[in-house]
């Protein structure tokens, strides 16, 4: 291979993906680029489809993530429906079959970049049951949406971001929600359980019913969903079931490929995954951030968020097109969630062990306390959150509080000590 590919292809037609193929053409590519997608849909955003598409009519069209004609302004050949079954790193070839089945074929490349995201993991025992849904694609979400009818009884098993946001959905279409999840607050993993717990009260204070510290047995009825099975014996009776716990990257593909998988594509700090011209971005990548190494080196992290899908695939089709310039990925990880009329965010890395301290405003329900926010939502709290982790500030989680949040996270590009962060608190007050 010579050091710039002349044929480019990319397997996974989403958010990653297509920010790949974009940035290969700015980096001068002009050799043939091919886009390889399962789903039958043209690259989509899927953060609305847990939250206005469930809760309003939005026509699938307007989640596209790019204007009508973008691929062929961009010259690159799209071929949806059709999945990615095997990788042959020596041969420099992808095999693929449609969707629909028929024979497979192999595509040749010089350069590759894995775009295959994630899907939702299953909850075990389920098999068929009509009524039960995880959510991950546009499909998944209109399949939802059509069962939410107004008193339907929804239960959304896992408080994490998704469940929590279905949940909101749900409750804003005049469902009765139980939100059902085995640690003591709804998003734990997230943001540890002392915010998980303040974060978690708006489900109460929203009229959705929470049942915390309880695992699920599995789902009854016949042919339909008609209850959870609670691991304490107790019932959840549903007419909806939406399941939330969680992801697995989509790397099936990959089996005997060489290429190194372990929750996700093992990559070094530029995204490469081994064989020169390999690449791997968005939720299936597990890479090195420089940002976060005064606290993980360079190991390998997998992150699930919309922003790193982005930067992912713009950095990517820079260090694919110029090899010998390649930069390693260094960014402060950030993630939102909207859930009833609040807005989460996120910077940083949120450990479990860290240090919480509200740094600007108060946590606690009523009025917001000194909160610079615009005020465009109805919040009824506002506030900052400091995580300290080796007299640092390791991450921040701000609800209802946009404007200091920036500031919190430009701060934080700076790996910034404790007291910077209560000195710009100071200022925020
Ligand atoms: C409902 C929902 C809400 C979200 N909300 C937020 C949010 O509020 N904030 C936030 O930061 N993030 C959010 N996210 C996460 C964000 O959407 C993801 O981080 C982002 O979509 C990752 O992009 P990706 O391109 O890496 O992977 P994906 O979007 O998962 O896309 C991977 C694509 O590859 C395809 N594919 C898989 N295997 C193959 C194969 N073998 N061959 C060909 N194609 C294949 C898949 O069909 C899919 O189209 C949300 C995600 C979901 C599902």
């Amino acid at each position: 291979m010579s050091n710039t590919p002349n044929r480019i292809v990319i397997v996974g037609a989403s958010l990653a993906g297509a920010r790949a193929a974009h940035s290969v053409r700015s980096a001068g590519h002009d050799g043939p680029l091919t886009l390889i997608g399962a789903e039958p849909h043209l690259p989509y955003d899927r953060p609305p489809l847990s939250k206005e598409f469930l809760t309003g009519d939005q026509d699938p069209g307007s989640l596209a993530l790019d204007p009508d004609g973008a691929y062929d302004e961009l010259d690159a050949e799209v071929m949806l429906s059709t999945h990615a079954v095997g990788l042959d790193t020596e041969a420099r070839t992808v095999a693929i079959a449609p969707a629909a089945g028929g024979t497979a074929e192999t595509v040749p490349f010089d350069g590759l970049v894995i775009a295959t995201g994630a899907a939702a993991r299953p909850l075990p025992r389920v098999g068929n049951l009509a009524g039960v849904h995880t959510l991950r694609t546009l499909d998944d979400a209109q399949a939802i949406r059509e069962g939410l009818d107004a008193g339907a009884r929804v239960a959304v098993v896992g408080g994490g971001f998704i469940g929590s946001e279905v949940a909101a959905s749900a409750k804003a279409r005049g469902c009765e929600v139980t939100v059902i999840e085995a640690a003591s607050a709804p998003l734990v993993r997230g943001l540890g359980a002392d915010m998980g717990t303040r974060v978690g009260a708006l489900h109460g204070q929203n009229g959705v019913e929470l049942r915390l510290g309880v695992g699920v047995d599995g789902v009854l009825g016949t042919d339909r969903v008609e209850a959870v099975a609670m691991a304490d014996g107790s019932r959840v009776e549903a007419d909806l079931a939406v399941v939330g716990i969680g992801v697995v990257p989509n790397t099936a593909w990959l089996e005997g490929s060489g290429l190194r998988i372990d929750n996700g594509v093992v990559c070094d700090e530029t995204l490469c995954c081994g064989p020169p011209g390999v690449y791997a971005v968005g939720d299936v990548a597990r890479a090195p951030n420089g940002w976060l190494s005064p606290w993980h080196g360079d190991r390998p992290i997998r992150v699930e968020h919309w922003t790193a899908a982005v930067e992912h695939g713009m950095a990517v089709g820079r260090n694919l097109v110029a090899p010998a310039e390649a930069q390693p990925y260094n960014s402060v990880p950030f993630v939102w969630s909207d859930q009833y009329d609040a807005r989460i965010q996120i910077a940083g890395h949120p450990d479990a062990d860290d240090d919480v301290e509200v740094l600007v405003g108060s946590a606690e329900a009523g009025p917001a306390s000194g909160s610079q926010d615009s005020g465009s939502r109805d919040a009824d709290r506002s506030f900052v959150a400091g995580y300290r982790r080796d007299g640092r500030l390791s991450a921040v989680m701000a609800l209802n509080a946009i404007r200091p949040f920036v500031r919190f996270r430009r701060l934080l590009a700076s790996h910034p000590s404790w007291e910077d962060a209560l000195e710009l608190a100071a200022t925020l007050n």
